[in-house]
């Protein structure tokens, strides 16, 4: 007898986290794996963060924090998103989580029922779909293809629209596949969303300073949204801070005071060292991290001109983030390893068992034609592992 909830049953393992598991466990067995599979930057978090995070330890910051975060950092954050996103918040529409994916599922708890829509532009981040199962909600997936260079249309956002759509998901820079919507395509969507007042907006913008030249566009700052529209940031990826667990949203004050509720239900307040630390990262000049960006823009002309060179791959341009979504569907029906590759899940488990890469299906992110390669990687490690899947695909 199956003694879990059939809530937990549903709920899809993280295919992202799943993977880099699996490398791990390889790993550990003495398997040479290049994990290319977790969107982790490869730097450390830098110094003069972990320097506030030190202060914040000697001075004896051990207390539980308020639920929805520190003052001083909501008000740091408020700063941020006005200097960043042209975005006006007031401290009491903010709230700090332990990661950006609490920050999502603390949205979704609070503004979901049973049987409600979520739309989500296909590729989307994995565990968008897994938290709306969470919620009891239904996901609508929203196709695209690396010919629209993964981007959907204003016909497509409404024709998927129902009388029980509930919310809309979206995600620029886009994890899996790169891509930014720009400041005019953002719009042209917004202008479908005008037309349907119930319908909120979770608009995902952790990569907003991983991009490689096209200038960021918060959804939130049209104003006719602006009242329905959440935005979620946190520092994992900007500041190399993934461990530490810090993300927040700008909210409607009545969804931010709804989050805080069900945040201190859940976990209280986040980690107070990590919460200190954030306050040196969202005060931080854009520029202090203007070298990591540097890097990931090297090896992403790396990354795709090897992709580009491998027969069968088609390799889209990412315009932001670290990930690279090529289409492989050519090698469906194909024979490799004495096996028959039947979808990119067979396909990224040979990659795995042959070439000793880790990469994560496109499936698990609404796009079954594609992996996700992360490029989040050193250099050698990169050249290394397209090494290996350009010879394991020979
Ligand atoms: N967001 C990262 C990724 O997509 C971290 C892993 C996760 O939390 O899913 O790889």
């Amino acid at each position: 007898m199956d003694l879990l909830s059939s809530r937990i049953n549903s709920l899809p393992i993280s295919a992202t986290l799943a993977m880099a598991a699996k490398a791990r466990e390889l790993k550990n067995k003495g398997v040479d794996i290049i994990g290319l599979s977790l969107g982790e930057p490869d730097f450390n978090t830098p110094e003069f963060i972990k320097n506030a995070a030190v202060k914040a330890v000697e001075d004896n910051w051990n207390s539980y924090s308020p639920v929805d975060g520190y003052l001083d950092l909501k008000k740091a954050i408020c700063n941020k998103f006005k200097r960043d996103n042209k975005i006006n918040y007031k401290t009491s529409q903010i709230v700090v989580s332990t990661g950006a994916k609490q920050s999502i599922a603390n949205v979704c708890m609070v503004l979901l029922n049973p049987g409600d829509e979520v739309l989500l532009p296909a590729p989307y981040w994995v565990s968008y779909s897994a938290i709306a199962t969470l919620a009891e909600a239904k996901s609508t997936i929203i196709p695209s293809t690396i010919e629209s260079d993964f981007k959907i249309t204003p016909e497509q956002l409404q024709a998927a629209i129902t009388s029980k759509t509930k919310l809309v998901m979206f995600n620029s820079p886009n994890n899996p596949s790169g891509t930014i919507y720009t400041e005019k395509e953002l719009f042209a969507l917004g202008e479908v969303l005008k037309n349907h007042p119930n319908i909120f907006i979770l608009s995902d913008e952790i990569y907003e300073h991983i991009n490689y030249g096209t200038p960021h566009f918060s959804i939130a700052s049209i104003p006719e949204l602006y009242e329905r529209t959440v935005t979620v940031n946190g520092v994992a990826k900007a500041f190399a801070m993934t461990g530490w667990r810090i993300g927040y949203i700008g909210a409607p004050e009545w969804i931010a005071k709804a989050c805080n509720k069900m945040q201190g239900q859940i976990t209280s307040g986040a980690n107070c060292i990590a919460q200190r630390a954030t306050i040196a990262a969202v005060k931080a000049p854009v520029k202090n991290i203007q070298y990591m960006v540097d890097e990931f823009s090297k090896r992403r002309e790396i990354i795709i001109k090897l992709l580009k060179a491998i027969p069968g791959i088609k390799v889209n341009q990412p315009h932001g983030a670290f990930y690279v979504f090529p289409n492989i569907s050519a090698y469906f029906g194909k024979i490799l390893g004495g096996k028959k590759i039947e979808n990119a899940a067979d396909f990224a488990l040979y990659l795995l068992e042959e070439a000793h890469v880790a990469t994560v299906n496109g499936d698990a992110f609404g796009n079954g034609d594609c992996i996700r390669i992360s490029y989040a990687a050193s250099e050698e490690n990169i050249r290394t592992a397209i090494d290996r899947i350009a010879k394991a695909l020979q």
